[in-house]
């Protein structure tokens, strides 16, 4: 078996300290609407008439059905930093994903002895 070299599993600890570090997290995102009223005659009906808002929209899937609801502007301002969160943590995610794919790639590619001499050159040539 090749694996990960020492500084891919180094790398492999880092991220996994990145992740250990994620705080709270929202699923889903954030969107900024502008809409029309229930209010049949309301200006907003009016062709090219501007609509109320800006609304703060959560967009996220529960249970696999999408589901949307407005969010005030302080609630936006207080968790923000989770939404935040969860984009870091993400992508994180997605590092850990592509150096494990890139090492697996690799031992598909090689045969694992020529590999693990190549291995040994790298840690004398350190
Ligand atoms: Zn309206």
């Amino acid at each position: 078996m090749a694996g990960p070299t020492e500084r891919e599993t180094r790398a492999q600890g880092d991220l996994a300290q990145r992740l250990a570090a994620t705080g709270f997290v929202l699923p889903g995102s954030l969107v900024t609407r502008r809409m029309r009223c229930g209010k049949a005659n309301c200006h907003c009906h009016e062709e090219g008439a501007e609509l109320h808002g800006p609304y703060l929209q959560w967009t996220r899937t529960v249970g696999g059905k999408t589901m949307t609801q407005l969010l005030s502007e302080d609630l936006v301002t207080r968790y923000r930093g989770w939404f935040e969160n969860a984009r870091q943590l993400h992508e994180t995610l997605r590092q850990l994903e592509k150096l494990s794919a890139a090492i697996l790639e690799r031992d598909r590619r090689e045969p694992s002895q020529a590999r693990s001499r190549r291995n040994d050159n790298a840690q004398n040539s350190n």
